[in-house]
């Protein structure tokens, strides 16, 4: 997916780069159960590693972060720095489609709205094999809340994610591909508001009369804005969901 840089302006410096919260990320994991001391963990596409430094701190495991976008692993590493975590946390320039770690390397696998750049069904069924037996999935992905979604909502997603489906779709998806579903939930919608779209509107703020001369940086913009909106409009119509499996030998 090539991305207009303008794109990067935008979404350089926030605390995250999709819906979401610790709250959620410590949630989750406690749907995972107990966990081995100082778990190792893979956190695929980390972003600027909001939930990479939450997964170190709760677990006290070495995490490793993978993402392709080099600013933002830059961006974590400074956080872990300043967190005093840089020993427990190693980010990693590597792409999701091709992680060549070790069979069951890892206890936890892990992925905040990133799993659907190579599609739930793809994601759940290559990472499978990093985790040792037993070992825990967490992914969160955007799902249809109803069955019956605005006509809005819809066109957007079919242009953004068409692979988009429901909840119940994306569990029964797990099982049939080696995983037993440990628990889900749906992210609340201050994830989306104030973990993700209301640092980005403030951004907009900034950016808009400073490249007000730009026709093309202002339709990047007004796509940004346009993405909020739909969401403070239909956002009960569709969200996130957090899927957490133990791989089932
Ligand atoms: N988990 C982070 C980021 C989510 S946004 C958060 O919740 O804040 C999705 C991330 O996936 C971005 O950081 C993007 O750079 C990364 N990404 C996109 N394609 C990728 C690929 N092929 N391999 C690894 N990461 C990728």
């Amino acid at each position: 997916m090539e991305l207009p840089p303008m794109f990067f302006e935008v979404h350089r410096d926030m605390p995250r780069q999709g819906p979401g919260s610790d709250d959620s990320t410590l949630r989750a994991l406690r749907l995972a159960g107990p966990l081995p001391t100082a778990p190792d963990i893979l956190d695929i596409g980390c972003g600027p590693g909001a939930q990479t430094l939450c997964l170190a701190r709760a677990t006290g495991g070495l995490v490793t972060a993978v993402d392709t976008h080099q600013p933002f692993l830059d961006d974590l590493a400074a956080r872990a720095a300043e967190a005093g975590l840089s020993e427990k946390i190693i980010p990693r320039n590597q792409s999701m489609c091709a992680l060549a770690d070790p069979d069951g390397a890892y206890d936890v696998v892990w992925s905040e709205g990133a799993v659907y750049f190579m599609g739930f069904e793809a994601g759940a069924g290559a990472w499978r094999r990093l985790l040792r037996p037993g070992g825990v999935l967490g992914l969160s992905e955007a799902v249809w809340l109803t069955d019956t979604p605005p006509a809005e909502a819809r066109a957007f997603w079919d242009s953004e994610y068409p692979a988009i489906t429901s909840v119940g779709e994306n569990l029964d998806l797990l099982a049939r591909s080696g995983y037993r579903v440990l628990g889900h939930f749906i992210l609340p919608s201050s994830d989306w508001m104030d973990g993700y779209y209301l640092p980005i509107r403030a951004r907009l703020a900034i950016l808009r009369p400073l490249h007000a001369g730009n026709p093309g940086a202002q339709e990047v913009f007004a796509l940004e804005e346009r993405e909020i909106r739909m969401y403070e409009e239909h956002g009960d119509s569709y969200g996130y969901a957090f899927f957490v499996a133990r791989r089932d030998d």
